[in-house]
């Protein structure tokens, strides 16, 4: 009879985590190529602009910067508090690209021996080892240029690919990214996580007993010491001896592993994911904000502050101005009299078009019987990107009773459907009867 332990084979649910992990890798490399040319997210440094979700936004454009940035750390937060080091093994580009290049490492290896049998051993190795070479050589130029476009005008850049320059910075910089990228993905690979990349040990700081772990757990002594778990790690580490290795991305495939090996003999894997160590397995769970691993307090307390920020962004979005003007009086003389009797006080005006559409603001005054504007030209174009500052004289003729300070509104409108910006300004005159 059958052990009461035992289920058969196709009863059992065997995890793939390394195939889903795969497939958000894809997505995640489609993302990062698409970032910079969408401008979705790109830090123009030459232009000293900050694209976010296709705004344009200028580098002192303090407010809608800092909830910008504050909404993306906490993103990073939640995401360590909750799910532990999910970032690394499933959306890091070091990690990605390391496994990647690894995957191919083997995959040319696989080819060389299968089409070159006959040839000895040292020969084929040297083959596979040149043909990844070059390949990698490739795919770092690529991966450069991306990296670079987050920084400089993807089509400024592919000019200057294009001309071979290793005389700008642009250039200079290209080239040691190139270079680094090469080192990296030939040489560093997953050590850079484990030497150099502060975030495996800022993940020490923020997780805590309900944080998303890799754990392994064996109450009945079924491991059958076939190590499988540890070959397939890639971090080199295992798992069996705690939940709590540094190295550890929870990245799952010894679960898949151990669900591999086990399935055959009518056992489940020893290795989960779960909740803390003493917490049950996320599969386990029943309610769904259980389930996605909102089980505290400070989960729900970190995931407000994380919306608080979302909204700052969205309201600051909102509010933004694209043509910005900043007017003042000159009072360097409070008003000059002119020839024909006009009096005339001086403004000076600043105009920023933060648009990518050009503009022209016309500026006229209100609430001042018989002033004129003179400004040439009136409107003033403005050019995507372009600031401009120009001094003006308003000027009026006295009238019967008008009193020395008058009071009268400066507005601009700019063309396009942008809001007119309406000014409160004083008009100066000589007192008089
Ligand atoms: S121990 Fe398991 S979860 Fe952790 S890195 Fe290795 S394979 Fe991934
Ligand atoms: S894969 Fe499972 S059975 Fe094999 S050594 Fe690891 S924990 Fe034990």
């Amino acid at each position: 009879m059958a052990s009461p332990d035992l289920i058969t084979p196709a009863q059992i649910q065997k995890t793939n985590y390394h195939r889903k992990r795969k497939i958000v890798h894809l997505i995640c490399f489609f993302i990062f190529m698409a970032l910079p040319f969408s401008n979705v997210m790109r830090f123009d440094i030459p232009k000293q602009r900050f694209y976010f979700f296709g705004v344009e936004l200028w580098i002192n454009e303090f407010g809608i910067i800092f909830f910008a940035m504050m909404f993306l750390m906490f993103v990073i937060v939640v995401s360590s508090v909750i799910y532990g080091r999910i970032y690394c093994s499933y959306a890091c580009p070091q990690m990605i690209f390391s496994e990647a290049s690894l995957e191919i490492e083997k995959w040319i290896s696989k080819k060389v021996t299968k089409h070159f049998i006959t040839w000895p051993a040292a020969r084929r190795k040297l083959v596979a080892r040149v043909a990844w070479l070059a390949v990698l050589g490739v795919a770092s130029v690529f991966l450069a240029f991306i990296f670079i476009s987050y920084f400089v005008e993807p089509r400024d850049l592919l000019a200057r690919l294009m001309r071979l320059d290793v005389q700008t910075a642009g250039g200079i910089s290209g080239a040691v990214v190139t270079l680094i990228t090469f080192l990296d993905f030939t040489l560093v690979r997953q050590t850079f996580c484990t030497t150099v990349c502060p975030y495996g040990y800022l993940q020490g700081i923020l997780g805590d007993a309900n944080t998303l772990l890799v754990t392994y757990r064996d109450e009945k002594h079924e491991c059958i010491e076939c190590k499988k778990c540890v070959r397939v790690c890639e971090m080199g580490i295992d798992i069996r001896k705690s939940p709590y290795q540094i190295e550890c991305i929870h990245c799952g495939d010894c679960i898949d592993a151990c669900g591999d090996v086990l399935s055959r003999l009518g056992k489940e894997t020893l290795i989960h994911y779960t909740w803390g160590e003493t917490g049950k397995a996320v599969v386990d769970e029943t309610k769904w904000y259980r389930k996605l691993g909102i089980r505290d307090a400070k989960r729900v307390v970190v995931l407000l502050v994380t919306l608080f920020y979302l909204s700052g962004l969205t309201v600051a979005l909102s509010m933004r101005e694209k043509i910005m003007i900043q007017l003042q009086p000159v009072r360097t003389t409070m008003f000059r009299v002119g020839e024909n009797g006009m009096i005339h006080n001086r403004f000076r005006v600043r105009l920023v078009n933060r648009g990518s559409q050009a503009t022209a603001v016309t500026f006229q005054a209100e609430g001042l019987p018989g002033a004129n504007v003179a400004l040439t030209p009136n409107p003033v174009p403005l050019q995507p990107g372009e600031m401009v500052e120009r001094e003006f004289d308003v000027s009026a003729k006295r009238f019967a009773g008008a009193p020395a300070v008058n009071h009268f509104r400066i507005v601009a409108v700019p063309s396009g459907g942008e809001k007119p910006e309406s000014f409160d300004e004083t008009f100066l005159m000589p007192e008089g009867k």
